[in-house]
């Protein structure tokens, strides 16, 4: 089931209470896809960087099984930079600096090759350019997944909503759940979200997990407790990644098995955090990721007989 990524691919600045890097590689469509390449190949990228990308980055995506034929890379242009400082539970960040570049005009393009797509994630992107994407496929895919953030509340809402409006799953993280709709519980904010537009909504909550909601029913999955966390930078990405890839490559779209999605999403969002930018994508292996997805069902399967 072929699957197309859009979203940021970036150079990101990041302080956390560990260290600090200059400019390196990042983006949420860059960490969705490597995510999403550990279970369905190619992975079909529609982003855009500046000449300042480097072209050795591009290959590494590309040697993962990402498809780099709708990237664009304008001549004479920035790739896109983000900078946070994370606080010291690592649960909580401050954008330091947001600067489009080429993302202010991003027009996305997509290749022939990628139509008749079945599994589209919008990765973090301006909301217009996230609907264009969808405008501009000839077919509806089966599943449309999107992912935000609160800068685009701040200054987009209404762009947003009208996005909103056409996925079938939101992931968004609790304080943005809270933004969106105004509400503190997060059931409330579910009922109202779902309201918008999508049937499924993801509610991350960095450390203590994620939240997946669709009519009356809600799932939890638990973060597992890490003993080294480095940077959670692309996380959210991962997760999203990790879901999607796993709904594309089993093809079943029932909630039980969005269930596993976000089991299987919340292990490559573990993997992510134990270094810096998307490294520890790059290196692990099929086994390291069933290691750790039983890790996962471990960590709340227990005896209990109900007196
Ligand atoms: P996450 O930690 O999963 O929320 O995603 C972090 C990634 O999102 C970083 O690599 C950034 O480059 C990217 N990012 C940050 N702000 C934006 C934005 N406004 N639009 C698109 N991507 C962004």
């Amino acid at each position: 089931m072929s699957l197309l990524v859009v979203g940021s691919v970036a150079f990101d600045a990041i302080e956390t209470p560990f260290g600090k890097t200059d400019k390196i590689i990042g983006g949420a469509a860059t960490y969705i896809s490597l995510a999403a390449s550990y279970f369905r190949k190619p992975v079909n990228l529609v982003a855009v960087v500046g000449d300042d990308f480097p072209a050795a980055d591009i290959r590494t995506m590309q040697e993962h099984g990402v498809n780099t034929d709708g990237l664009q890379i304008k001549a004479g242009e920035k790739s896109f930079f983000w900078s946070g400082r994370y606080h010291n539970d690592l649960n909580s960040r401050d954008t330091l600096v947001t600067e489009l570049n080429v993302l202010a005009n991003f027009d996305p393009v997509i290749p022939d090759s990628y139509q008749n797509c079945d599994y589209l994630m919008l990765g973090n992107l301006t909301p217009d350019v996230q609907r264009t994407v969808i405008q501009r496929l000839k077919r509806r895919p089966k599943l449309i997944v999107m992912d935000t953030m609160n800068f685009w509340m701040d200054i987009a809402l209404d762009s947003l909503k009208e996005t909103i409006k056409l996925v079938d799953v939101l992931t968004i993280n609790d304080e943005e759940a809270r933004q969106l709709s105004g509400e503190y519980s997060l059931v409330k904010a579910a009922r109202k979200i779902m309201g918008m537009g999508p049937k499924y909504l993801v509610i991350k909550k960095g450390e203590h997990g994620a939240l997946l909601f669709h009519n009356d029913q809600v799932f939890y999955a638990p973060a597992l407790p890490l003993e080294e966390v480095f940077d959670p930078t692309g996380a959210g990405d991962s997760f999203a990644g990790g879901f999607i890839g796993y709904l594309a490559r089993t093809g079943d779209l029932s909630f039980e098995n969005m269930k596993n999605a976000v089991i299987i999403g919340s292990t490559m969002a573990s993997f992510c955090v134990e270094a810096f930018g998307p490294e520890r994508l790059l290196k692990i292996d099929q086994k390291a990721i069933s290691n750790r997805s039983q890790a996962f069902l471990n960590l709340t399967a227990c005896d209990l007989t109900l007196v």
